[in-house]
């Protein structure tokens, strides 16, 4: 029997904003990260094959019922008009993400939660076969997966989902400094995320890779950045993508930078380790930035080719006055500006220097407290 409504996991990669959502585990099977707080307190479960195909049947049946209504409406069929109504008024979470899903074309899927690699290979097999069978609109199908068990799968299996339609898995690598790592507690290594990585590249399973700028704190900022490059040089991953540490109450973080084991980079001192980050890159990949914390988010492009394009980015930000830095770094962070361009926008501009009046203490000068909190907004 199908239902109107179907399981729905708390996060997907901002690159997965459109696809449906389909959630095939539950929370994380780690959960120790230092600087993670999505599934913290929430026990790790895996879900039946049934379970997940019978959320795939409420998926179709919302989508029937949309058709339907598109024709009873005169569409004829066709959902977009339909499926624009429901996100005005959605009767549920998941109706949402059907109509999001279908307005914006209903070819992509994205199975969650923090590890979907860590079922067997022939559950979740099933799982992908049946998704597209039944929804025959998808041809994209990615997913979180840990380096760990990415290394620990062997190339066939790995294979045999990129065969069953699996095309692009997103791995939290975070930093590639074994000493950060385990600080970190992130359960894996650099070896690790190189061996995962490659065996992902090399099944035909496109790969993202994750990289937390900031992680490193005052203290190992640097072997972070240029450790971070060497392994992502050694894992050639199609994507690079970057966020900038945010820490809010729930992380274990939260409480190393209180009891001071951990003390955070200002936003200048994240954007001089992203420069070596990336100086330090020698690898064929996409490097995106399409995170709301990156104070940077238009450092984005193909390596090698683009390097020097990038590195300019952070060049004119670093030659800014620091009246204008802290002008730029505050309209970024209260979502006013988009990249450095705006700084030449006249009424953003004074609307953030009115901000920077205001929640300036002494001297014009915002305290970094100041600007983490506003970042914590965005997580
Ligand atoms: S493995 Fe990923 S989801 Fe799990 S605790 Fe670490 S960062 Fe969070």
């Amino acid at each position: 029997m199908t239902t109107d409504s179907f399981e729905l996991g708390p996060i997907r990669p901002p690159s997965e904003a459109y696809s449906l959502l389909i959630r095939a585990t539950k929370n994380c099977p780690w959960n120790r990260c230092k600087f993670c707080h999505v599934y913290k307190g929430e026990k790790f479960e895996l879900r039946s094959v049934e379970e997940i195909k019978q959320d795939i049947l409420a998926v179709k049946a919302i989508q029937d019922r949309l058709k339907e209504t598109s024709w009873k409406s005169g569409y004829g069929g066709k959902v977009e008009a339909v499926a624009a109504a429901i996100l005005n008024n959605p009767p549920n979470e998941a109706s949402f993400n059907v109509a999001l899903w279908l307005y914006h074309g209903g070819t992509s899927a994205f199975l969650q939660d923090a590890n979907s690699l860590i079922m067997r290979t022939p559950e979740l097999v099933e799982v992908i076969r049946f998704l597209k069978q039944t929804l025959p609109s998808i041809t994209r199908v990615t997913s979180y997966a840990r380096s760990k068990t990415a290394a620990k799968k062997r190339l066939e299996e790995l294979v045999q989902l990129h065969e069953a339609g699996l095309s692009r898995l997103h791995i939290g690598l975070e930093s590639g400094y074994d000493p950060l790592l385990e600080y970190m507690d992130k359960g894996v290594t650099a070896a690790e995320h190189i061996k995962g990585g490659k065996n992902i590249v090399k099944s035909g399973i496109s790969l993202c890779e994750y990289v937390l700028l900031g992680l490193g704190g005052k203290k190992m900022w640097r072997e972070h950045a240029t450790e971070t490059a060497k392994v992502l040089n050694q894992i050639n991953a199609d994507f690079i993508r970057v966020r900038t540490l945010t820490i809010k109450e729930g992380m274990p973080l939260y409480e190393e930078v209180k009891n001071g084991n951990f003390v955070r980079q200002t936003d200048e001192e994240v954007i001089e380790e992203e420069r070596l980050f990336i100086e330090g890159l020698d690898c064929k990949s996409n490097f995106i930035s399409d995170h709301i914390t990156n104070l940077l988010q238009e450092i984005e492009g193909k390596l090698p080719e683009d390097k020097e394009k990038m590195l300019a980015i952070i060049a004119r930000f670093q030659a800014l006055s620091p009246e204008e830095k802290q002008n730029f770094k505050l309209g970024r962070r209260l979502g006013v500006y988009e990249g450095l361009d705006d700084l030449d926008n006249l009424p953003k501009h004074n609307s953030v220097a009115q901000a920077v009046q205001r929640l300036s203490h002494n001297g014009n000068q915002i305290d970094e407290e100041t600007i983490y909190s506003l970042m914590e907004r965005f997580i």
